[in-house]
Order: C-alpha cells, then sequence, then structure tokens
C-alpha cells in the first residue's frame, strides 16, 4: 500500500492512496490543475484513479471535486447527507458517478474502506479505515475530539494521515477573534497537537510504520511545534519504545510529500 496528502490545510485536501497500480482519492479541496501537478509531483497518473470518496462537505475538501470527476470520468463516493448538501456545488455528474454510500464497508480501488464518524461542524463527517491485501491505513482530520468510533476503529493501523490542527496555547493567545477560538476548540472543532498525540499513544503498536500529521493550522501551529509536542507525549508514555522503528512527518500545506510505500 501506498499514499500521500496531495495538500493539506484550511487552504485545501487531497489525500491519494493506493495498492499497485490502483487508487483513490479522499477528498480534492484544491483545483484539478493543482490536484494534477500534485498527482505528477508523486508519479502517479490520473489513469490510476478509480474515484473520490468524500469525507464532508467544506470547501477546503470539495472545491475540485465537480471538475475533477467530469475530466477523469470517475465516481465520487459520499453518504447520503453529504449528498443532500453538496450536491449543489458539484455540478453535473452522470447519475452513474454518484456513488451513495453507506456507514459500513465499501470496496474501492480494490481497497476495503470503512467510513470512521468524526466530530465536526459539518453535515457528517467522516475519518477512514483503509484496509488492503494486508495493511491498513488510518486517516482522520477535521474532528474537535477522538470519537468513540475513531478509538475502536483506528488502533493498531499500519500507518496513519491524522489531524495535528492546532497547538492550543497559540490559539487561545493568537490574534484569531473569540468566536473562531471558540469554534475550532470545541468538540465540533479540529484536533489540538495534544489531543491527537494521546489518541497516538493509544494506538499505535509495534506494526506501525508511518505517522503523517496534517491539517495543520497555519495561524496557530508551525510544523516544529506539532512534531516536538506529539513525539514529546510519545516518549512520555513510552509509546515509541513500542514502535521504535516509527517515520513521523508533517503533511506540507500546497505540495505533497513524498510517496509513502509501506514495507508488507
Ligand atoms: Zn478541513
Ligand atoms: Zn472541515
Amino acid at each position: 500500500m501506498h499514499f500521500a496528502t496531495l495538500a493539506s490545510g484550511s487552504s485545501g485536501n487531497a489525500i491519494l492512496v493506493g495498492e499497485e497500480n490502483r487508487s483513490f482519492l479522499v477528498d480534492c479541496g484544491i483545483t484539478v490543475k493543482k490536484l494534477l501537478a500534485n498527482l505528477s509531483m508523486v508519479n502517479t497518473s490520473p489513469l490510476q484513479i478509480e474515484g473520490i470518496i468524500i469525507t464532508h462537505e467544506h470547501t477546503d475538501h470539495i472545491k475540485g471535486v465537480g471538475a475533477l470527476a467530469r475530466k477523469l470520468n470517475i465516481p465520487v463516493y459520499a453518504t447520503n447527507a453529504l449528498w443532500e448538501v453538496m450536491e449543489d456545488n458539484l455540478g453535473d455528474l452522470k447519475p452513474e458517478q454518484k456513488i451513495l454510500v453507506q456507514e459500513e464497508d465499501l470496496s474501492l480501488a480494490g481497497m476495503n474502506i470503512r467510513l470512521v464518524p468524526t466530530s465536526h461542524d459539518s453535515r457528517e463527517s467522516y475519518g477512514l479505515k483503509v484496509t488492503g491485501r494486508k495493511l491498513t491505513l488510518g486517516i482522520a482530520t477535521d474532528s474537535g475530539i477522538i470519537t468513540e468510533e475513531m478509538h475502536r476503529n483506528l488502533q493498531g493501523c499500519d500507518a496513519y494521515i491524522v489531524e495535528a490542527n492546532h497547538d492550543l496555547q497559540k490559539l487561545m493567545h493568537g490574534r484569531y477573534p473569540w468566536y473562531l477560538k471558540k469554534r475550532i476548540s470545541s468538540n465540533h472543532g479540529h484536533l489540538s497537537n495534544v489531543q491527537l498525540a494521546e489518541a497516538l499513544c493509544e494506538w499505535l503498536t509495534e506494526n506501525t510504520q508511518k505517522v503523517v500529521l496534517a491539517h495543520l493550522s497555519e495561524e496557530n501551529n508551525t510544523p516544529e511545534i506539532a512534531l516536538s509536542t506529539v513525539l514529546g507525549i510519545l516518549r512520555d508514555s513510552q509509546a515509541r519504545r513500542r514502535c521504535a522503528g516509527l517515520k513521523l512527518r508533517v503533511a506540507p500545506r500546497h505540495i505533497p510529500h513524498e510517496l509513502i510505500v509501506l514495507e508488507e
């Protein structure tokens, strides 16, 4: 299994997940032009993409979805509630391009995907547990808390793309207006570095190879603060010893990180 974030943060999100030469995208909150340019940076042909699965309807996740689906003639996968609120923003799609998914496992590009409800101020929002031939990838951004379902489903994955949105001190002492500080730090906002690190202490096992910290706030976090906070908490909890070979990195905002190929 391989993966890369193609863009990450409030300016636009997209994730590539693949196995052998079959792939799918999680969200596309950037323009088609940028998506195609970023795909080529990880040496992936758009012809490999078999569909786009939607986590929630916020613009930073769906901005380019309609145009990309038309351009590549691929289907879009979303729950009924998400279709209701986003359909008008996607433009014309053929009926067969609109795939309705339930909150249960589905198959896409030869991989199994389970929707894992997160807690966010959108109509609905989901993380994903992706299971390939041998390995699992846990994906979760845009959640104010670690939900029960996240805890249940995201333990012991081989790799993670997870949200480390903000440093709580930086957010609270920063220049955002009060209502925004309240929104971001609420149960339906975004995960702080500490919230995420505490969850990882429980989720990581000796099998875990990679963790990508994603959806960092430009204003209320830095890659250095996110990495040092998460590493510090993992070290204190001994979780780091459990997975000595673990590699941690931050998802860049506008470009992909190198394609991560997991060892089977
Ligand atoms: Zn977002
Ligand atoms: Zn969101």
